[in-house]
């Protein structure tokens, strides 16, 4: 977990001011580092942020590469942080509720999943540059329901 001078030192690096939405925002998706919808930040926020200074927030820290949005099977976007997270990682989607948690393959999963692209590459001479892969289920609270 950064302070908030840490977070105050990343926004200037990437030329923005540390004004209190972001700061907000950034101390929101680093107390629950998995990707977050909309409305969980705004409850999480308890009134300090309105919908419209989150997305604007949401659009500059994302420019600046602070963070990644990510799209729901249902369509819903979601919010994470990149300061922690380790750079590489996978999705699995809760169908019931939408949330998602952050995963992370074995290296040798990661090596056969390259293999594959290599030769996605070969055959239809694209160049690919990443790769992600969603896994779909329901989570314990909705099997529970
Ligand atoms: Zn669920
Ligand atoms: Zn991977």
């Amino acid at each position: 977990m950064e302070t908030t001078p840490e977070r105050k030192v990343k926004l200037r690096g990437q030329g923005l001011s540390a004004t209190r939405p972001r700061l907000e925002l950034l101390q929101i998706l680093e107390n629950d580092p998995r990707p977050q919808s909309i409305e969980e930040i705004i409850s999480s926020s308890s009134g300090k942020l309105a919908l419209s200074t989150l997305y604007r927030a949401i659009s500059e820290l994302l420019d600046a590469g602070l963070i990644e949005t990510l799209v729901s099977p249902d369509g819903k976007t979601l919010v994470e942080t990149t300061l922690q997270a380790t750079a590489h990682h996978h999705h699995v989607f809760c169908k019931g509720c939408d949330k998602a948690i952050d995963i992370e393959f074995s290296d040798d999963l990661e090596k056969n999943i390259e293999a594959e692209v290599k030769n996605i590459e070969i055959s239809n001479g694209w160049k690919v540059s990443d790769h992600s892969i969603e896994i779909l289920g329901i989570c314990e609270q909705c099997t529970v329901r």
